[in-house]
């Protein structure tokens, strides 16, 4: 599986809610099977990926929203140690994630940006299921 740097925030965020149903409803899948394969190989990439296949912000490849999505992917990779072709099991990677980011003051300096940071602010990081 491919997933930009910042999907490993997003995903653990994710309470349900996105850009599309069809969106959301792929989100939700993708979810499902990372819980049941937690080790399942996953490249970084700072292109499209695994998630933005279903996404109305991706076009022919390219997502509409490239200059803050970037940013969250260079601030993702900086604060993570994580080198741009990173790779590992999801386990491992979401949960580099979690601890140098979203349980730290970096998840509110890389998000602050985001459309959905309101909503991911108040939510716990998925870390149980
Ligand atoms: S605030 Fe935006 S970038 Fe950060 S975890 Fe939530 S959806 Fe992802
Ligand atoms: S907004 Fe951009 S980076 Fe985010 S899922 Fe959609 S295409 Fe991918």
């Amino acid at each position: 599986m491919q997933l930009r740097p910042h999907h490993l925030l997003c995903m653990q965020k994710f309470t349900g809610h996105g850009y599309s149903p069809a969106f959301t409803a792929h989100m939700t899948a993708l979810l499902q099977s990372l819980r049941t394969h937690p080790e399942t190989a996953v490249s970084l990439t700072c292109g499209c990926d695994d998630l933005c296949a279903a996404c109305p912000h991706q076009q022919s490849g390219i997502c509409t929203s490239a200059e803050t999505t970037a940013g969250l992917d260079a601030g993702t990779l900086a604060a993570a140690g994580f080198s741009v072709r990173e790779s590992g099991t999801w386990a491992a990677l979401a949960e580099a994630a979690r601890t140098r980011i979203l349980q730290t003051d970096a998840f509110h300096q890389i998000c602050a940006c985001c459309e959905w940071y309101p909503l991911c602010r108040q939510t716990e990081a998925d870390y149980e299921k």
